[in-house]
């Protein structure tokens, strides 16, 4: 979101005295993180989320270019704007560093106003972008992660329980007789009711990695990494008494007096000889089980 906390600066170079100007220049306006050496720019990053970099050319251990590259290959690193800050002036360096992924080139001696001012336009439009994502991974009527995010998140979530071959689970949660809470208590109560349980499911999502995102309709969606499948089932059924525990009225549901939802859930011990699709479509199916038992329950496979 774009607010009044500073933008963080990741600044690479391999003389203090570059480093020096740079930050003195900058840190007025921006939060100021110092790095000397170009190995250490990948996991910082990383770590320290930030907004823009500038990066040197000339380093002892890799180039600038080389650097630039790295940071454009890697999912939780593309977006980061690299600005290059270097002395190396001529048009074919410039055009070089572009091909690389810079989004500026700055050459020294700096004049740092033109600094101040490339660095200042560069943020505003990261923060811009990074609204625009937010928002469109946000459901326009509930306020959590929609399907958009769903994917994304199950993909990275996925990928990561591979390398380590961890346990992950996917639960798929619908509305009970939904539609007709509907036709008795009308449209604008519907929405209200998939407000109050989607807050309800978000706040109960705490740990990272974990992530709940309306699917759609009245269908909602977990990712549960690291759980174990005992554990995700457990968590599901925590899950269905706090919506339980909400007290929608409910006057028309065939399973109970209040709103209620069933929940699929599977898990697996993720790796190469099963595809993720596949874990959602098994949880998808314990839902319809769950559905067909009575409702208002919680139905498990472990894959
Ligand atoms: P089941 O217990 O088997 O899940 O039955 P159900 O009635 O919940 O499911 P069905 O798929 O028959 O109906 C889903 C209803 O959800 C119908 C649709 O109008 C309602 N619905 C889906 N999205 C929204 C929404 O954004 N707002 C409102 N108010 N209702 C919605
Ligand atoms: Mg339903
Ligand atoms: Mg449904």
């Amino acid at each position: 979101m774009p607010n009044k906390a500073k933008a963080t600066i990741l600044i690479v170079d391999d003389e203090n005295i570059n480093l020096e100007i740079l930050s003195a220049g900058l840190s007025e306006e921006h939060q100021i993180v110092r790095c000397s050496s170009a190995l250490d720019v990948m996991p910082m990053a990383q770590n320290e989320q930030s907004d823009l970099i500038l990066l040197d050319i000339g380093m002892p251990e890799m180039d600038g270019y080389q650097v630039c590259k790295a940071l454009k290959k890697f999912d939780d690193t593309r977006h980061i704007p690299v600005v290059f800050s270097t002395a190396f002036d001529s048009t074919a360096d410039e055009i070089k560093g572009f091909e690389c992924g810079a989004s500026d080139y700055i050459t020294k001696p700096f004049n740092m106003r033109l600094v101040q001012h490339r660095v200042g336009n560069l943020v505003t439009l990261k923060r811009q972008t990074d609204l625009l994502e937010e928002l469109a991974n946000l459901d326009g009527l509930t306020h959590i992660p929609n399907r958009r995010h769903f994917d994304g998140a199950f993909d990275a979530e996925w990928r990561r329980a591979v390398r380590r071959k961890s346990v992950i689970s996917v639960c798929m949660l619908d509305i009970d007789c939904f539609k007709q809470f509907n036709d008795h208590y009308g449209h604008a109560a519907g929405d209200k009711c998939l407000i109050n349980i989607a807050n309800e499911l978000y706040v109960h999502i705490k740990r990272p990695g974990d992530v709940v995102a309306r699917y759609g309709g009245e269908e909602f969606v977990l990712i549960l990494p690291e759980n174990s499948s005992a554990d995700a089932e457990l968590f599901a059924e925590y899950l269905r008494q706090k919506v339980v525990d909400l007290g929608i009225k409910h006057g028309y549901s065939t399973c109970a007096e209040v709103v209620t939802m069933s929940i699929g859930v599977a898990s697996t011990k993720a790796g190469k000889n099963m595809k993720k699709e596949v874990l959602l479509k098994q949880a998808d199916e314990q839902l319809y089980l769950a559905k067909s038992k009575g409702k208002n329950q919680v139905a498990a496979i472990d894959i």
